[in-house]
């Protein structure tokens, strides 16, 4: 059963982050039972800093303690020593803004200032620049009196210049103690970005730190800096705690990597798996009491173990889970080494509706730990924020864990099998609906994160594929194939294994695909060209739907073919949004009825009517040009049923002029039926009458095809007629570590 506590301390208690040197495969840890350990109410927790103060405390006492060692070991430098302090809290003049203050001492005469362009589990430029405000250098008065690290304050005077859209240089005297102070916008209450009000302050430090090139790897610390009239007690990070609302990261990318939540209303969850301690911190939604809390903290462990003794060791000794109940329909989830933010909503569903999407998110961002936060592709082994970082191999760092998301969370029994089949379809109706895998394999969609990953609202439809929807059923596809073609004594979660041993071995050395394609062929030499296999599933496009029928029939599931249900997709090819006053065209399938006929993205729909098409084939199927002003007055409001009556009557009269003489047997239906009822047979066709937003009119005039089905949809169901041999495959790929 879970407890609070309402006043609560952060995590210092859970010790030093240290990785663990080496997953031990085969030598799997000893199974502890669920531990929920109590918060512990600490009272009096003072308010840290007020004020003007701030800046000159930094982690209470530290720079004296440092100063000691380097004085007693003065030949060394001290490996600890941080060279740069930050400090982030609320800014008291700016609703919404953060404001942080970075302290260095400088070696030369210049420093080069950068803020990230990126931030790594998002592969698309961020352009955080534009949230930064009134960027300033402090005068010497305003620095630390004492000089951080005992070195001189500059007196000089101090020129900042920029340089790039996010690079800023500033000229100060050498080995001066310097300090910089801005505003940083906190308005985006998702899992990766910031937020700032009375009641939480959350940021993700990639977003608003700046760093100084080629001392990433140094050690820094951080301040968390409350200020007065907030209620920020509390909080939630990875770091390792040095004093009183202070943290130290060992590198510039051990920071950016460490997200964190500061309230005074976080709830917080603890229990432990395998070994390794987990927190889970929510804000926003109270943690059920009684058999429900304990069944959610059974779940959550239960796949953390799953995990664990799957790959056969955790790469740190405690992880958090930092949940974002948010009051509106929200998924997101990003991944850190040593934690993860998870931000869902509507909240007052967080435990019932939303219950599978959390575990789901949380056993997804889990697995990065591994995958993608240690087992790097080579190309990203080091990040560099300033500028793009290309890889093709986002089918496995995003694709391999959202299908071990789902799978991790069926081997433990979170969801049962037909559930799991769930989530694969859902996958699954996503590839099927998206014709862009017709034009881009993964290798190119990868890439391309940085181009539209993560909307395509702006883009050109049907252009490429989703690293996460098809990497995952490419995963799924290359499991089965492993475990079909070794007689079921290989898996993907053999790669994944070979992936986390040789990180540990050589912790440097990202992986290529090469490294992949290799292993598979020293395992399975005979069972296929898997140079040709990688190249045809990987960098080539293509259409999964056949090879992945015939994959889960080795486990006992047949994949079966469902037609589209609204049969204006299905007939002819287009996607409608019916629900905003005038039907408006979302997109069309390349070489569709609809595409053929004209319609584009955005085209609104002023009428329509279907007519059989065997007695109007001499209509002109040519488009009919209009002037918008005939159909509504330029400039002046009109409701969309006072457009659609004068389209309507515009439409029929140039349906009728063209059919001539056939008028009286030509079969007519509803002129403009209701778009929701609206339908279209194969035998039909239909005749609608568009503008663009240009306010160009015309006719397009479609007929609906018959035995060429667009977003038809496949679904893969248990096989009742499964035999023995296909049973047995299908349990030991469902088959968990923890029974
Ligand atoms: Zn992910």
């Amino acid at each position: 059963m879970a407890t609070f506590a309402g006043n609560r301390k952060l995590l210092a208690a859970f010790g030093s982050p240290t990785v663990q040197n080496g997953p031990s495969i085969g030598r799997f840890h000893t199974r502890t039972e669920p531990v929920l350990v109590a918060a512990l109410a600490v009272g009096g927790l003072e308010r840290a800093f007020h004020g003007d103060v701030r800046f000159a405390k930094g982690c209470k006492d530290k720079p004296f303690r440092l100063i000691f060692a380097f004085a007693t070991f003065g030949h060394t430098k001290p490996p600890t020593m941080p060279t740069i302090h930050y400090s982030i809290g609320p800014d008291p003049i700016r609703p919404r803004h953060l404001k942080v203050r970075m302290e260095w001492t400088a070696s030369g005469g210049q420093t080069t200032l950068r803020l990230p362009q990126w931030r790594p589990g998002r592969y698309e430029q961020g352009n955080f620049t534009r949230n930064l405000v009134d960027l300033q250098v402090k005068s010497p008065s305003e620095v630390s009196p004492s000089g951080a690290m005992g070195n001189t304050v500059s007196n000089a005077p101090q020129r900042l210049t920029k340089t790039t859209a996010s690079e800023w240089v500033l000229q100060h005297e050498p080995a001066a103690h310097l300090a910089i102070e801005y505003s940083y916008f906190a308005n985006q209450p998702d899992a990766g970005a910031c937020w700032v009000d009375r009641e939480l302050l959350y940021v993700n430090p990639v977003h608003c730190c700046l760093y100084i090139p080629g001392q990433e790897h140094e050690p820094c610390t951080l301040q968390v800096d409350a200020g007065a009239g907030a209620d920020l007690r509390q909080v939630a990070i990875a770091l390792p705690s040095k004093g009183e609302q202070c943290y130290a990261a060992s590198s510039f990318h051990e920071l950016v990597d460490s997200p964190f939540l500061v309230s005074s209303r976080l709830h917080e969850i603890r229990w432990s798996a395998e070994g390794i301690n987990f927190v889970l911190w929510i804000y926003g939604a109270q943690f059920p009491e009684g058999d429900e809390g304990g069944r959610i903290l059974q779940n959550f462990r239960a796949f953390c173990c799953e995990q664990i003794l799957t790959m056969g060791s955790f790469p740190v000794d405690t992880f958090h889970f930092m949940l974002l109940a948010l009051p509106f329909s929200f998924y997101h989830g990003v991944e850190h080494l040593r934690s993860t933010v998870l931000a869902l909503g509507p909240q007052q569903h967080l435990w019932t509706s939303l219950y599978k999407e959390l575990m789901g998110v949380a056993s997804h961002e889990l697995f990065h730990a591994w995958n993608i936060k240690s087992i790097r592709p080579a190309v990203l082994q080091t990040y560099r924020y300033e500028g793009l970082m290309f890889s093709e191999l986002g089918y496995v760092y995003e694709g391999f864990t959202t299908y071990y998301g789902d799978l991790f969370l069926a081997r433990c029994g979170v969801l049962n099998f037909e559930e799991y089949l769930d989530e694969v379809n859902a996958y699954l109706l996503r590839h099927t609906v998206n014709y862009g895998r017709y034009n881009h394999g993964l290798h190119e969609s990868s890439v391309d994160t940085w181009v539209d990953g993560y909307s395509s609202l702006h883009s050109a439809p049907h252009r490429r594929v989703s690293i996460y929807a098809e990497g995952m059923l490419q995963a799924l596809h290359l499991d089965l194939t492993l475990r079909h073609y070794s007689g079921n004594t290989l898996s993907l979660d053999d790669l994944m294994r070979f992936l986390w041993q040789e990180h540990c071995r050589n912790p440097k050395q990202g992986y290529r695909e090469a490294d992949l394609i290799a292993w598979c062929g020293r395992h399975l030499p005979g069972a296929c060209d898997w140079t040709s296999y990688f190249q045809e599933h990987y960098a080539q496009a293509m259409s999964l739907e056949n090879r992945l029928a015939a994959m889960v029939r080795t486990v006992g599931c047949e994949m079966i073919l469902g037609p589209c249900e609204d049969s204006i997709k299905r007939y002819l090819g287009v996607q409608m949004l019916w629900n905003k006053g005038l039907p408006t065209v979302e997109h069309a399938v390349p070489g569709s009825p609809a595409a053929m006929a004209g319609l584009g993205p955005g085209d609104r729909w002023l009428a329509w009517q279907i007519v059989d098409h065997e007695l109007v084939t001499s209509i002109d199927s040519g488009p009919i040009m209009l002037d918008m002003d005939t159909i509504t007055d330029p400039g002046v409001p009109s409701d969309s049923s006072d457009i659609q009556a004068k389209a309507r009557k515009i439409l029929q009269e140039i349906l009728h002029g063209a059919v001539g003489e056939l008028y009286t047997t030509v079969e007519w239906h509803d002129a403009n039926p209701d778009p929701s009822s609206l339908s279209v047979e194969a035998n039909q066709a239909l005749a609608v009458l568009h503008t663009n937003i240009l306010g160009h009119c015309s006719i397009a005039w479609m007929k609906g095809v018959g035995g060429m089905d667009f977003y038809n949809h496949y679904k893969i169901t248990p096989d009742q007629q499964a035999t023995a041999e296909q049973l047995a495959t299908r349990a030991a790929w469902m088959a968990s570590m923890t029974r």
